[in-house]
């Protein structure tokens, strides 16, 4: 697996701290991306960040353990490959400290069955904390 690159303008980050981490527990949003191949890496370009809503996001009663709904990754995977983009799934960890992926974002179910081609990793997952983030493929 070549690494991967994500790249955001200072703008799509702002966007996206603000969606997903206005408060103390986790949201979710969808960054689409063009996806440029290099030799020795993968460049995802972000285009637009999208937030997703209490219809989009299923999270548990103490407001961690959220889980995205595949009927709107499937929606949003559709539009972005119409446009030959992909989509990269962030969603916050609103703790202080370094950010890893949990045990539960790593056994997430992957987006193969729900996502058309060409989608760059299917199940491309972000962790987005306070001060620093951590990606699973
Ligand atoms: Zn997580």
């Amino acid at each position: 697996m070549t690494p991967a690159e994500l790249r955001l303008t200072a703008t799509a980050s702002s966007e996206l701290r603000t969606l997903v981490l206005p408060d103390g527990i986790e949201h979710a949003a969808v960054i689409t991306c063009t996806v440029v191949r290099r030799a020795d890496r993968t460049v995802l370009i972000a285009r637009a960040v999208v937030g997703l809503d209490d219809g989009d996001v299923a999270t548990s009663g103490d407001g961690f353990h959220l889980e995205v709904s595949p009927i709107a990754l499937a929606r949003l995977a559709k539009a972005a490959a119409a446009r030959g983009e992909t989509l990269v799934v962030v969603h916050s960890h609103p703790f202080p400290g370094r950010v890893a992926a949990s045990p539960i974002d790593l056994a997430r179910p992957r987006l193969t069955s729900a996502a058309p081609k060409p989608m760059w990793s299917p199940g491309t997952h972000v962790a987005f904390g306070p001060t620093s983030s951590s990606a699973a493929r």
